[in-house]
């Protein structure tokens, strides 16, 4: 097994980054382990308008600035999947797949969360060939064609709106008559003259053949009609799912990891910030305060373990 650590961050995202730049600042010995690329699901995102200081960028070219900001000071990225934390005494045994475990005094779990399926027919037997949780890797195989964005939060109306730029037309469907999405962005797709609005409408089934998607059957909750929108694509934007199964503490009924105001959970050492964990409002700008906490916080554990605290 390998020499401890003093402090593992799960997770490469802007929590997870600002994380690691606060602990390597305080001294402590830092690892940031990353399953796929660094950047998280932000760096996915088209255009970024409400991170301070940058008052348009794209979510790639945010999250390499925060990335190139780590590396600058010597962080250490390890590519890898964490499978399982255990406790060992005051330290935690970060299992990784096909690789040694890692020892660490603390860890900061910041491994966000993924697009939630919405378990209608024909959803998970069309995924890559239709049915996609992501515009910006799908949206251009859809120009000038008929698509379906399925939501009414800030991903559903901010990714309907990029997708009406590509598509000819976007059908958005929505349970209710109205956006949760903030104000800005349901003003800006009232805008879009492609964008045709299918409120109170729940998605049924998917239309299709071995080629893909060809329609999608939604159906009125007003008045049970069911029509078919006549369309190649269908995206889905009806919330996350927080990654968080490789880890034993407590955590509400969906997943979300619980922690104090510290940022602290249940397990003595372990920390969580931005989108993984229970949180009123899922932004970078949320995640990169709460990294900055779980990381202020584990330099006081570990202080206090070796007996040095201030
Ligand atoms: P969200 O805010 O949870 O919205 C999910 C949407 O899906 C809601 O409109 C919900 O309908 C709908 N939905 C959920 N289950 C459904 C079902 N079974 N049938 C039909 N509709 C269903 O999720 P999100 O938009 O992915 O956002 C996740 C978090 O990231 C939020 O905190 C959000 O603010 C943040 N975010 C922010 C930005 C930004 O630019 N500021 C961009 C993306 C995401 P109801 O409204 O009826 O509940």
């Amino acid at each position: 097994m390998s020499e401890s650590i003093d402090c593992l961050i799960i997770g490469g995202g802007p929590g997870g980054i600002t994380a690691a730049i606060y602990a390597i600042r305080s001294g402590l010995k830092t690892v940031i382990v990353e399953k796929l690329g660094v950047g998280g699901q932000i760096a996915l995102s088209d255009i970024i308008e409400n991170y301070p200081g940058f008052p348009s960028l794209s979510g790639g070219e945010l999250m390499g600035h925060f990335e190139e900001h780590a590396k600058g000071i010597g962080a250490t990225i390890k590519y890898a999947e964490v499978k399982n934390i255990k406790a060992d005494g005051a330290k935690q045994i970060v299992e990784l797949a096909g690789e040694e475990p890692i020892v660490a005094k603390s860890v900061i779990i910041t491994t966000g969360a993924s697009p939630k399926p919405l378990g209608f027919k024909g959803e998970n037997e069309f995924i890559g060939r239709g049915i996609s949780t992501c515009a910006t890797c799908d949206g251009p195989f859809y120009r000038k064609k008929s698509i379906a964005v399925i939501g009414g939060g800030d991903t559903a109306v901010k990714e309907s709106i990029y997708l009406s730029k590509i598509a000819s037309t976007v059908y958005h469907v929505h349970r209710r008559d109205r956006f949760r999405a903030e104000k800005v962005l349901q003003d800006r797709i009232m805008d879009r003259d492609n964008i045709e609005f299918m409120w109170r409408h729940n998605v049924v089934e998917t239309v299709g053949d071995d080629m893909g998607v060809t329609g999608l059957n939604i159906k009125s909750i007003d008045t049970g009609k069911i029509t078919e929108l006549k369309v190649d694509g269908v995206f889905v934007f009806v919330g996350v799912n927080p990654n968080t199964r490789f880890i034993e503490c407590d955590k509400d009924e969906q997943g979300f990891i619980i922690t104090n105001e510290n940022m602290e959970t249940s397990v003595p050492g372990v920390y969580a910030a931005g989108d993984c964990r229970v949180t009123p409002l899922r932004q970078v700008a949320t995640a990169v305060g709460n990294g900055a906490i779980a990381a202020f916080k584990a330099e006081e554990y570990v202080s206090e373990l070796e007996g040095r605290a201030y």
